[in-house]
Order: structure tokens, then C-alpha cells, then sequence
């Protein structure tokens, strides 16, 4: 058997937490490959490392003076490193970074040092041998991450290795110019290495234990959710659960390696396990819900639209033309409604109307904004009868009126649209009529 086991910032922000990381490796000799993030916060208005890099960094960038700013990033691994009793010593580490900050190595190479030096650490204070992100993970010439070399070169290398350290979040380009995933990234590195190495399981430490049956922030202290699989982690952290990064589970996806989110300063807690497909029935009839407020609807109406062929496509590409994704588009008999972010759409809107008006000669476009959108996400909803209704109707309790509903054919989930004013008060109608009122 063979563990990958990643650790976030808050797990390895101390010499505490460090020493925690260590029992947990030691506690199972198949915790074999371990990817750590920089240091993140201590305390909740501390600074992530990655964060004083990519400041420290753009005072260079800009010819300012940025040596204090590096040297009280050296204290935040030093503090560490002697919290730890080690003899190691990243001064030379130190000096190779400044001089490349001069040189303006970028801010992808400002960032990942983040993770170099805390992997270093790392590969010190276990004894395991410290693999170069740089070396290993690798971009294809647009910036893309090339999943297939990078798993030949890293199967390879690790395949001689019994135990190693491998830095996340960064990889480099072929010539060796360094590259970061986006922000989270390490999530990333962690599965790429598990399918690397086809592990049995990938583990991803963090501060919670698992995931939540919704936002802690709307419902006090919500249920944890046990198995979840790919598909509804990936409704869920589309509407805004975020644990993981979501390009995480792509790798070890293809390799049906499931991924256990554990707690590091709860090691008994058993966390969420993310799986391809599972027998076990959730606790409820749904997994999880999650939304997002900040969407707006464009409606859109005529008459007979329903015999008029290329009608949505029209639509779609008025949308398109101005660089405009959309979200939902649920249809009537005569109306079709996108549902896009308020945000992007706001500044173009005009245009993009007039574009509709233009290219399918609608009789209406009437816009509607402020909304928000929630995902009520479940494999057991597909057998079980009157999800929706109970929806409607727990909602309706509520005084929370619907402006939209639209059932995924593979009735995974239900998305629901409500005014951004009803968001909470949604949410909390939904979990207790799924979870509490079961309970
Ligand atoms: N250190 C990086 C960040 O703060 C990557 C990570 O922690 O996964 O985004």
C-alpha cells in the first residue's frame, strides 16, 4: 500500500504544527510521499508566506528596496527550523532567492519558494528524500500543465524513491522556468503525485475534518459529510464549497484513487472520503448544498420560440461574442432564460442585448438582477420521490420566493435561484428539512 499525503499552509505554519505532520506520517509507514504547502497562517490575521513572497517580490519587481521584507520571510522558516532542533541552514537558499529577485525571476519563481524551502524542511526533519517540483511537474509552452510528461518523468523518478518530500503547488516549463498551479495549487501537486505513483489513497491534510453538509457560516455547526463522490464534489465546489482545490481531482480521478480529507489537528476525526462511485447510501437524502449570491438573469422571450431551429444558439452567441460565460440556462415554451455573473456581465450588458436583438430577434429581453443561485447536490435523490417538492414547499415555510428551478438531467442536483436578500434564509429552510428535521 502506498499513501500520498499532502499538508496545507495552517498544518505546517509552526514548529507545533510540524510536529504534528511528523506523529501523523510516523503513525502509518504507507504514508510514503508527502507534498507540502508554504507556511500559512498562525493566527487568523497572520500572513501566508506565499503572500509576503508575492509582496516582497513586486517591491524588486518594482527597484525598491525589499531585503527587510525577504528577511522576515527567513524568520518564519528559521522560527520553524529551530522549533524543530534542526541543524539546517537556508542562508545560502537565501541569498540564491535575493539575487534572483533582483535578476526579476518572476513572480511564479517568487511564490513557489514558498513550498521549495518549507519541502526542504520537510525532507530534513522526516529523512526523506526532497524531489524538486521543478524537476518533476512540467507546463506545456502556454502555461498549461502537461499531464502526461509530467507523469512519465515523476512515475519514473519516484518509482526508485521509497519515501520523498515533493514541494506543491509549482512545476516549471521545459527550459526551466518555474510555473505555480493557481492560488491552493498544492491541492494540485498532491494528486498528480498520487497517480504518479499509483497510490491507494490519496490524503489531504488541512484544518477541517472534511467536508460540511453546508457553509459553517450560514448554518451553525452542520453535519460532516462522510462519502462524497466526484461528480457532486464537483457540483458542490462549482456553486462554492471549497476545501479543495477543484483541478485536484482530476488526476487521481482517472486513476480511481479516492481522496480522504483529513484533519491534522484531529488525526482520529475520519474526514470526508471523495470517491468515483459508492454503495453507501449518504446519511440523507441529499449530500450537500452550496450557492452563490451575485448572478443576474437575462430573459428572453418569443413568441413560437420553440419551432424557430438556432434560436438559443443565437442567444448563446450574443453571450459568447462578449467573452461572457453563462451558469444555467433553464427554457419555456416561449422563454429561455442565462443566468450569468453579475460582476463580468454588468459593464456589457447593453451590448449584449443588443446583440441578442440583433442576432435572434427576440421579442423581449427583460434582465433581472441581484440573485443568487444554491445547488442542492445528492446521489440518493435520484431514488428517492419528491426532493423537489419538499424543496418548494420547505422554501415556500420560509417566505423564500423561487425565481428558478432547474433539475440536472442526471438529478444529481437541484439549482434553485432565489433574490441575493433570501440566499440564507433559503439555505436554512433547505438543511433543515433535509438533515435536521431527519435527525
Ligand atoms: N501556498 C500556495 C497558496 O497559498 C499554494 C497552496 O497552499 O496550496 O496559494
Amino acid at each position: 500500500m502506498k499513501k500520498v499525503v499532502k499538508f496545507g499552509g495552517s498544518s505546517l505554519a509552526s514548529a507545533e504544527q510540524f510536529k504534528k505532520v511528523a506523529d501523523i506520517i510516523h503513525a502509518d509507514g504507507e504514508r510514503r510521499y508527502v507534498v507540502p504547502s508554504a507556511p500559512g497562517k498562525r493566527f487568523s490575521d497572520d500572513t501566508k508566506v506565499t503572500d509576503m513572497l508575492y509582496d516582497c517580490y513586486h517591491l524588486a519587481e518594482e527597484g525598491k528596496e525589499f531585503k527587510k521584507a525577504l528577511a522576515e520571510i527567513a524568520v518564519r522558516y528559521d522560527e520553524i527550523i529551530e522549533g524543530l532542533g534542526l541543524s539546517l541552514s537556508l542562508k545560502d537558499e537565501f541569498k540564491t532567492i535575493e539575487k534572483n529577485f533582483k535578476e526579476k525571476a518572476g513572480e511564479n519563481y517568487a511564490a513557489s519558494r514558498g513550498e521549495y524551502l518549507n519541502g526542504i524542511i520537510m525532507a530534513a526533519y522526516l529523512g526523506y528524500e526532497f524531489v524538486d517540483a521543478a524537476q518533476v511537474i512540467r507546463f506545456g509552452e502556454k502555461g498549461d500543465f502537461d499531464a502526461e510528461v509530467t507523469n512519465r518523468i515523476l512515475s519514473e523518478r519516484l518509482a526508485g524513491i521509497e519515501r520523498a518530500v515533493i514541494p506543491g503547488f509549482y512545476g516549471a516549463y521545459e527550459d526551466g522556468r518555474v510555473k505555480t498551479f493557481s492560488r491552493g495549487g498544492s491541492d494540485i501537486t498532491g494528486s498528480i503525485v498520487a497517480r504518479a505513483v499509483k497510490a491507494d489513497v490519496y490524503e489531504n491534510w488541512t484544518d477541517v475534518s472534511g467536508f460540511l453538509i453546508a457553509d459553517p457560516r450560514i448554518i451553525a455547526d452542520p453535519e460532516g459529510i462522510d462519502t462524497i463522490t466526484y461528480r457532486e464534489l464537483r457540483e458542490l465546489s462549482y456553486m462554492g464549497a471549497s476545501v479543495l482545490h477543484e483541478d485536484a481531482i482530476f488526476p487521481v480521478r482517472r486513476e480511481g484513487i479516492p481522496i480522504n480529507i483529513r484533519n491534522t489537528n484531529r488525526p482520529g476525526d475520519r474526514g470526508t472520503w471523495i470517491v468515483e462511485s459508492t454503495c453507501q447510501k449518504s446519511r440523507y437524502t441529499i449530500t450537500g448544498i452550496a450557492g452563490k449570491r451575485g448572478f443576474c438573469s437575462v430573459n428572453i422571450e418569443k413568441a413560437m420560440m420553440n419551432s424557430e431551429i438556432g434560436f438559443g444558439r443565437k442567444v448563446l452567441q450574443a453571450f459568447e461574442d462578449y467573452g461572457i460565460s453563462f451558469e444555467h440556462v433553464p427554457s419555456g415554451i416561449d422563454t429561455m432564460t442565462v443566468f450569468v455573473h453579475q460582476d463580468e456581465f454588468i459593464d456589457k450588458e447593453q451590448k449584449v442585448v443588443s446583440a441578442i436583438h440583433r442576432l435572434a430577434d427576440p421579442d423581449s429581453v427583460d434582465i433581472e438582477a441581484d440573485l443568487a443561485l444554491i445547488a442542492v447536490v445528492g446521489r440518493g435523490m435520484k431514488s428517492t420521490r419528491g426532493t423537489a417538492g419538499r424543496i418548494f414547499s420547505a422554501l415556500a415555510h420560509a417566505n423564500v420566493n423561487v425565481k428558478m428551478i432547474d433539475q440536472g438531467s442526471s438529478e444529481l442536483n437541484i439549482i434553485i435561484g432565489v433574490a441575493n436578500e433570501d440566499f440564507e434564509a433559503a439555505i436554512e429552510a433547505i438543511y433543515t428539512i433535509f438533515v435536521i428535521s431527519q435527525l
